[in-house]
């Protein structure tokens, strides 16, 4: 029997295109309309002019973060749940649990628990990896079945877990990527596929 631990932003939840809309609006008026950032960290060279940290507490309190649109499609998300224990493990500090849940809980997704970790510590102490968490949460003799996409914490899981199912969504800031201990997925559609195969 399979569990299943996904990630929020890349994955099911579209941070990246409301970050960009909310640069372009308040920061740089000639960022193209379709711009999607090359890096995870954001040290793209169109960025270049912006302190990036400065910007993202910006935008964390503009009320547009908990109104993220959607990667996922609701009724397969939701049909997963119902199948298998369904943990979302999100890479952000702990301040931000509600507006997270709120922003799923607007979209109408089920899930088991939301968890806090991830490879990006924000320089708390002892900030959760992401097989840290899972360690904690997991049911035992359950297949763990893991999706992000970064690769660290994908390498994390893998590692931690040699017998879990670990996929790597594709975003553009992971294009160029060797191979590694996943399986590449072009979306969530192609997840969903995939993970009925099992
Ligand atoms: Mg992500």
């Amino acid at each position: 029997m399979l569990e299943l631990f996904l990630d929020v932003d890349g994955v099911i939840l579209d941070f990246e295109s409301s970050f960009m809309d909310y640069i372009r609006e308040v920061w740089l008026p000639d960022l193209p309309p379709d711009y999607q950032p090359r890096s995870w960290e954001m040290s793209d060279h169109a960025l270049a002019s912006l302190d990036i940290d400065e910007v993202w507490e910006a935008f964390m309190s503009s009320g547009r973060f908990n109104r993220l649109k959607l990667l996922a499609d609701p009724a397969s998300f939701n049909q997963l749940a119902q199948a298998y224990p369904l943990h979302l493990v999100t890479n952000l500090p702990q301040e931000q649990y509600g507006p997270r849940s709120e922003n799923l809980e607007f979209h109408g997704l089920k899930f088991a628990s939301l968890n806090m970790g991830g490879h990006h510590t924000f320089n708390i102490p002892n900030y959760p990896t992401k097989s840290a968490v899972i360690a904690k949460i997991r049911t035992p003799n359950r297949r763990p079945v893991f999706l992000d996409d970064h690769p660290v914490n994908c390498r994390d899981v893998a590692e931690a877990f040699p017998e879990a199912l670990v996929f790597l969504m594709e975003r553009p800031h992971n294009q160029n990527l060797e191979s590694g201990p996943w399986i590449r997925v072009a979306n969530w559609q192609a997840f969903v596929t995939r993970l009925n195969l099992e």
